[in-house]
């Protein structure tokens, strides 16, 4: 098969009824197909490693808690000591234990020990009372009924134990993880290395920030989503700016991406009459597929290799380059970081709008999750859903995602919701 071969139709025409088309589903299947985690780790400090990947697993080489400990301030007394029956006990506090300051002593029969919370439990005594729970005259505590042994104790190696897996390679490290790491007193860890993407935009009719604007011309918004998009997965990112429609420029432009990153993405340039220039720069350097998708919005998109690099071609429409990013480059870079768990979470909610939907295409509309006082969750439309429009992904907390047959949805039908704001 030769690269020509290989490289599809553009996309094309507003028929939502297309033979051509691939559906989400099949698409995904085939980036996944494509994708490897990138080779190479490096030691980076704890707080440096927020969101990316553990490259092998951490056991744990202390219990934590190291001691049992208390779970309450009050009094560390002993098990054989409380009442048996409806009675009270009266026992003697011989001393405090502290947090960070043991008691050293030990405690004898009807003797107990005031003790504060994350404080070692003294010997002699296994069971703490909370303080709300005693009668305290001068240096005696009385104890009633109902206790039972062990209470408020935190055991040794409760939360881990000496040798158990305390991170799993692949877990993508959270704030709970960094304060794991600490816990254990490991200063560094082994991080997948940081994957490199080069982006860039496409497009005439495009200028940066700063420069005027000439009649026709809009501002590049692609960029600035994509970088705050990449920079949430803690990516090392590279934006080479806008590239004229120029054989010349775009292909230059597609060389220098490669040579400098994992993975290349591009925003316009995909779409009918606009495909071919871009195809044929890629035929030479890469295996790239022009795909017609089976969604809205977000029909056209390229996917395949630049040289070594992984690229995709995403659509110019701001809203387009959104959902394409979040429902296929997302969970590949994600792969290609070593992370297992790449999808968003979707799930079933009532939805308080009437959705206009023709069936055909499996649609992406932009919607508002809410939870009620009863906490219970509904989604409503956030406004016009142009493909163009930004404001409503703005005012958006969640894609409302309605499948390839469904048509118009009326208000209370149920519908699934994948959150990429807020409520994640
Ligand atoms: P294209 O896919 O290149 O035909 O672009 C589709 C639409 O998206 C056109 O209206 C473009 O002007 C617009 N567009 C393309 N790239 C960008 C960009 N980087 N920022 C804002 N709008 C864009
Ligand atoms: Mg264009």
């Amino acid at each position: 098969m030769t690269t020509n071969d290989r490289i599809k139709t553009q996309a094309s025409c507003a028929d939502d009824f297309d033979p051509d088309t691939l559906s989400a589903e099949r698409a995904e299947h085939r980036i996944e197909a494509l994708i490897r985690p990138v080779g190479g780790c490096e030691k980076i400090a704890v707080r440096s490693a927020l969101n990316r990947t553990l490259a092998e697993d951490v056991y744990s080489t202390v219990n934590v808690p190291a001691h049992n400990n208390s779970a309450m301030d009050g009094y560390a007394v002993r098990s054989s000591d409380l009442p048996a029956d409806d009675s009270t006990t009266p026992l003697t506090v011989i001393g405090t234990a502290w947090a960070g300051r043991p008691y050293h002593g030990s405690a004898q029969e009807h003797q107990c020990v005031r003790i504060m919370t994350g404080a070692k439990i003294p010997d002699g005594t296994d069971t703490v009372i909370m303080q709300e729970q005693v009668e305290c005259v001068d240096n005696m505590i009385h104890i009633g009924p109902g206790h039972q042994p062990g209470q408020n104790v935190r055991r040794a190696g409760e939360d881990l134990g000496i040798g158990e897996i305390a991170v799993p390679a692949g877990k993508k490290i959270s704030p709970a993880e960094l304060g794991l790491f600490a816990s254990l007193g490991i200063a560094e860890i082994k991080l997948a290395r940081r994957l490199r993407v080069a982006f860039f935009s496409t497009g005439d009719e495009l200028r940066s920030i700063g420069e005027p604007l000439a009649e026709g011309e809009i501002y590049d918004s692609n960029r600035y989503t994509l970088h705050g998009m990449l920079a949430r997965l803690n990516v090392e990112s590279l934006d080479m700016g806008v590239i004229a429609d120029k054989r010349d420029a775009l292909n230059e432009a597609f060389q220098y991406a490669a040579s400098m990153a994992d993975v290349v993405i591009t925003t316009g340039g995909v779409s009918v009459g606009e495909a071919d220039f871009v195809r044929e720069i890629l035929a030479e350097t890469g295996t790239v597929d022009f795909w017609k998708l089976a969604i809205k919005p977000g029909r056209p998109l390229a996917f395949g290799t630049v040289n070594d690099a992984l690229f995709f071609g995403l659509p110019g429409n701001p809203v387009a380059v959104m959902v394409t990013f979040y429902e296929f480059v997302q969970p590949a870079l994600r792969r290609m970081m070593g992370q297992s768990d790449v999808r968003p979470a979707r799930f079933n909610v009532p939805c308080q709008s009437r959705l206009r939907k023709r069936p055909g295409r499996m649609e992406f509309q932009r919607g508002v999750l809410k939870v009620a006082d009863n906490g219970s969750l509904s989604v409503s439309r956030s406004g016009a859903q142009g493909s163009g429009m930004l404001s409503s992904m703005s005012s958006a907390n969640c894609f409302i995602i309605l499948p390839t047959a469904s048509g118009d949805v009326e208000p209370g039908d149920v519908v699934c919701v994948e959150p990429f704001e807020g409520l994640v």
